[in-house]
């Protein structure tokens, strides 16, 4: 019978400790032991963190293994991968074991190793959170009443209720983005939701989750801090459907180069009008909701500028933020009607296209049909925020307390999918939470970190 595992040998090259020093002293955390005087002469060093330990031998036939791995339980595994990700170190997520989040990493000399979160970060995933609509016990800070702590953890929690809404609508637009045809109309028509698992989110939900650690971390958008995150959070896992112009920026600011620079010079000098800026921004706006909605506008207009330089951008992130501090403020009283609460909005944003055509969606009378306003504000066919910002807003103001009624509303304007949705959502579940989502859809739906929920900011 074992007790224990000791240690994990790993190989590296002749003369790669210093490389691999920098690695497991370095973002993995681990710190160095002295080896024994005896073993010391053969070179190779040993890291311990906690009960762990692992060895690096040198081999003088070496070839990495890139099979063959430790796996390492981790205590706050979010803040491993942004430290790794940060240092350069692939961060390659993986969702085959449910209920279990890991990702694999690579040291300098290729080694492969893997990280587990803890069962106690595991025992917070938000689906269990989100069916209590409370934040974990564990992570109640002790406050005093009505003090600095206590607003901290209201903005924690008014962006989380926003946030876990935009990452459901984002997994759930995303499952009709490549259906086609026929069956597509039907299943739509039908209400019958895709039977795949999970339903993975999408950009939309990672840049979604850079703002909110930013606001965590900062308490207001710090835009090198911003732009840095979502480009570091690109680089450890860039497939999630990022807009065709975000790659080449957030490569950009990844190696380097100046965001004010680099989101200038997109399209000509134009910037861009994508509506990126607004797909992320509603948890903003429900973590402001106790200011003034003039701190809303501001903030908001930062938080585009790091990726979007042009006025219809800022635009379309003011009208989202606005639209999510008002349903979080407004929680606790009967909707308003979509007309008032589209105007209020409007009024709010600057002058754009977007705010033109809110006005026009708060104009339509009572009885307009899903299609009509489809085709008259458009569903992000052109993936700007003009032609998508009015009609995820216009689907929210119809269904302010009904978040599933609203999230099929805006799927059947199709367009960019993922992203309305995740507009929609944002913005409805600032004021319901996951309220009356089915138990299926919330099973499906792909996780969120624990840190979004709890706020916490240890490292
Ligand atoms: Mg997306």
């Amino acid at each position: 019978m074992f007790v224990a595992i000791d240690h994990v040998q790993l190989a590296i090259p002749v003369g790669g400790e210093d490389l691999v020093r920098a690695f497991y002293a370095g973002p993995l955390g681990m710190t160095e032991v002295p080896k024994p005087d005896a073993l010391a002469v053969r070179g190779g060093c040993w890291f311990a963190a906690g009960p762990v330990q692992l060895h690096l031998g040198v081999e003088a036939d070496f070839r990495p293994a890139r099979k063959a791995h430790p796996a390492l339980v981790a205590d706050d595994i979010d803040a491993l991968a942004e430290r790794l990700a940060a240092a350069g170190a692939p961060v390659r997520w993986s969702n085959e074991i449910p209920g279990v989040r890991r990702f694999h990493t690579e040291d300098p000399v290729g080694n492969r190793i893997e990280v587990l979160a803890s069962p106690a970060d595991r025992a917070e995933r938000p689906c269990a959170a989100a069916k209590s609509g409370r934040v974990p016990r564990r992570n109640r800070s002790p406050t005093r009443p009505g003090g600095r702590e206590d607003a901290r953890m209201e903005r924690i929690r008014n962006a989380a209720r926003s946030l876990r809404g935009l990452a459901l609508g984002d997994a759930f637009g995303q499952r009709w983005f490549f259906r086609k045809g026929e069956a597509l109309v039907d299943q739509l028509a039908a209400r019958r939701t895709p039977d795949e698992s999970p339903w993975h989110w999408t950009d939309d939900t990672a840049m979604a989750l850079s703002v909110v650690r930013i606001l965590h971390l900062h308490g207001h958008i710090d835009q090198d801090a911003l732009a840095d995150h979502f480009a570091a959070t690109y680089t450890a896992d860039p497939n999630r459907g990022y807009g065709g112009s975000m790659h080449g920026v957030l490569r950009a600011i990844h190696d380097g180069g100046d965001w004010r620079e680099i989101t200038a010079a997109q399209f000509e000098g134009q910037g861009s009008w994508g509506n990126g800026s607004a797909m992320r921004v509603a948890p903003l706006g429900a973590w402001y909701a106790l200011d003034d909605l003039d701190l809303v506008v501001e903030q908001a207009a930062l938080s585009a500028e790091a990726t979007h330089a042009h006025p219809e951008a800022t635009a379309g992130a003011v009208a989202v933020a606005v639209a999510a501090a008002l349903m979080t403020a407004g929680r606790d009283r009967m909707a308003p009607d979509p007309d008032v609460f589209l105007g209020q909005v409007a009024d709010h944003t600057p002058h754009s296209e977007v705010r033109g055509a809110l006005r026009t969606a708060a104009s339509f009378p009572p009885a307009t049909t899903w299609l009509h306003a489809a085709e008259v504000l458009g569903t992000g066919k052109r993936m700007s925020c003009p032609d998508t910002v009015p009609f995820a807003l216009w689907t929210a103001a119809r269904h302010p307390d009904d978040l599933v009624e609203a999230l099929w509303t805006t799927a059947f304007g199709l367009g960019d999918v993922d992203t309305t949705c995740a507009i929609t959502a944002g913005v409805v579940s600032a004021r319901t939470d996951l309220d009356r989502v089915p138990q299926s859809w919330l099973t499906a739906a792909e996780l969120l970190p624990a840190w979004a929920e709890s706020g916490s900011t240890t490292h």
